[in-house]
């Protein structure tokens, strides 16, 4: 054999061996392109590469969507638990307000320990 490289192949009908070029082989995976056996039976690969790829960028798409979905869900419900802490926030600052008020109704006032009075 020369430099260039075979691959050993088995006719998918009549079990035969043979040696088929890789580059083209590789072509006819690619494009889908028919080969034939020894005993002439058409071979060719029914996933071409454009199918492959085709398919491969469909999933990456649905993934995609999915992944969108999920950023809109989580979007939203972070948008939910903002309002919510401001809603919490505004309550304890007017529970503490009432605090305040309130000890300063019933707690004693401190005694003035400074002299300048
Ligand atoms: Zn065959």
């Amino acid at each position: 054999m020369d430099s260039e490289q075979y691959l050993k192949m088995v006719c998918g009908e009549c079990a035969s061996p043979f040696y088929m070029l890789e580059v083209h082989h590789a072509m006819c995976k690619r494009t889908g392109k028919y080969w034939y056996c020894p005993n002439g039976h058409a071979r060719h690969y029914i996933e071409t590469e454009a199918d492959r790829l085709a398919a491969e960028l469909a999933t990456t798409k649905r993934t995609l969507n999915t992944t969108t979905v999920a950023m809109d869900n989580a979007r939203a419900a972070l948008h939910v638990v903002h309002r919510e802490s401001e809603a919490n926030a505004r309550s304890a600052a007017a529970y503490k307000g009432q605090a305040t008020r309130l000890r300063n109704k019933y707690e004693p006032k401190e005694e003035d320990t400074d002299d300048d009075g």
